[in-house]
């Protein structure tokens, strides 16, 4: 698509890699995508291309072998994927969390020993706050651990990891409450979670001692991409695999990751809405009724006008998302409502796209089939909209307290 959803002020590096990534984008995924996804077969092919383009590690800094781009030029990139197939970019995105987690907090050993696989895709990342019994409510997390010698003991199940099976660290938030009394945890219970870096073999089954990955999630969509659960089981972990070192502070550091997180789905949900839009564009003009190109009924015409309008403001609020955060400023509020409306807007770009198509989006045999399945895991994932309005809303309190 040329004209919508263009960013302007990038210089000539980020127009490089994202000519790369959009090349890759329509030669390598597009035309897979549909039939992996109805198989839904993991995207090796896909993921290794990725690897050769240096995907891996391009938020990471150069001196561990990253790129070291902006959070911009990430948002973008996914952007460019999630318009080819959303799994894909849902197979970048965890990793990229946990890669920007060592990156703000790890230590100098942790940073070393794990920045330059990733940035090669040797190792690649999950991450795990999600139980069985709370997802929105993170303070509410069971799964502990506790202290022993140099070690801690793990137990608890986790929910919903994104490459829980294809991973090989995964970020996993857990309780760990020692020095605390119980009263205290009950004040406090964000500053009573940590998060550990938990290293494992890639598969199903006990994965490591005391650790278990049970085996894929069955979804309606967001296919190829493996979604599992995770149960530790006197998972010993040594204590230099705290991140950062301190215990208590998992909370924060996970808040932070999913923030930039956040940006991410924002970017998703632009790039399925830009596919959608391509497709209902397309398909306008080559369906005739009633002696003319749908396109030239005029309902269609405005449907059209109203897809590209949301694609277009839903780019322009992730990248002004994306560069408030690359600028180092706080950017909880524009990454909140960059993830609810370009998530709102995509569900919505994609449905106009699929009325468009008449009986025929209802059909496996077109795209726009596979998107509508897809959009409605950007309402959920980093968040759901409610908690994106919880957020911004709260934020719009501290901005316009009144003083009166
Ligand atoms: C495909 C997929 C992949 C995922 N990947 C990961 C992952 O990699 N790692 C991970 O940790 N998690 C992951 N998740 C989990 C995801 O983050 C949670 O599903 C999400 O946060 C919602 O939590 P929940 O499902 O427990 O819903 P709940 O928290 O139970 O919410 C249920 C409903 O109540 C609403 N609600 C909840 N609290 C409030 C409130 N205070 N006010 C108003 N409404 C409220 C919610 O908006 C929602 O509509 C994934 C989920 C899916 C579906």
């Amino acid at each position: 698509m040329a004209r919508l959803a263009q960013t302007a002020g990038l210089d000539d590096v980020q127009r490089e890699i994202l000519s790369t990534v959009r090349d890759f984008v329509d030669k390598e995924i597009l035309p897979v995508a549909t039939e992996l996804e109805h198989r839904d077969e993991y995207p090796q092919q896909i993921v290794d291309g990725l690897r050769e383009l240096g995907l891996f590690g391009l938020m990471i800094p150069e001196e561990y072998g990253g790129l070291g781009e902006s959070l911009l030029t990430y948002a973008l990139c996914v952007e460019e994927i999630a318009r080819g197939w959303m799994s894909v970019s849902g197979i970048i995105n965890t990793h990229f969390i946990v890669a920007y987690m060592l990156k703000q907090y790890g230590t100098a050993e942790q940073k070393e020993h794990f920045l330059p696989r990733m940035a090669a895709g040797d190792i690649r990342g999950a991450f795990s706050m999600s139980e069985p019994g709370l997802g929105s409510d993170v303070s509410a997390i069971t799964s502990k651990a506790v202290r022993d010698g140099d070690e801690y003991v793990l137990n608890g199940q986790k929910m919903w990891l994104t490459n829980g099976g294809t991973s090989s660290l995964v970020a996993v938030l857990v309780r760990s409450d020692e020095g605390h009394s119980a009263e205290e945890v009950a004040a406090r219970p964000h500053r009573s979670m940590t998060t550990f870096l938990v290293e494992k073999e890639p598969g199903f089954g006990e994965v490591r001692p005391g650790l278990t990955i049970p085996g894929k999630i069955d979804k309606m969509g967001y296919k190829g991409v493996d979604t599992t659960e995770l149960i530790m089981d006197d998972l010993r972990v040594p204590a230099d695999r705290v991140l950062g070192g301190t215990t208590g502070r998992g909370f924060y550091q996970m808040m932070d990751g999913v923030e930039v997180g956040r940006v991410n789905v924002a970017a998703r949900g632009c790039g399925v809405a830009q596919r959608a839009f391509e497709l209902g564009v397309r398909y306008a003009q080559q369906r005739h009724t009633f002696g003319k190109q749908i396109a030239h009924h005029q309902a269609i015409q405005f449907k059209l006008a109203e897809m590209a309008t949301k694609v277009e403001a839903a780019h322009a609020m992730m990248v002004n998302a994306a560069r408030k955060k690359d600028s180092g400023q706080r950017n909880d509020l524009e990454a909140g409502m960059a993830k609810y409306l370009a998530s709102e807007y995509c569900k919505e770009v994609v449905e106009d796209a699929f009325r468009i198509h008449g009986g025929y989006g209802f059909s496996k045999e077109y795209e726009i089939e596979r998107l509508y399945r897809e959009a409605p895991m950007l309402l959920i994932g980093e968040g759901t909209a409610e908690i994106q309005k919880m957020i911004i809303g709260r934020r719009l309190l501290e901005e316009y307290r009144f003083q009166g």
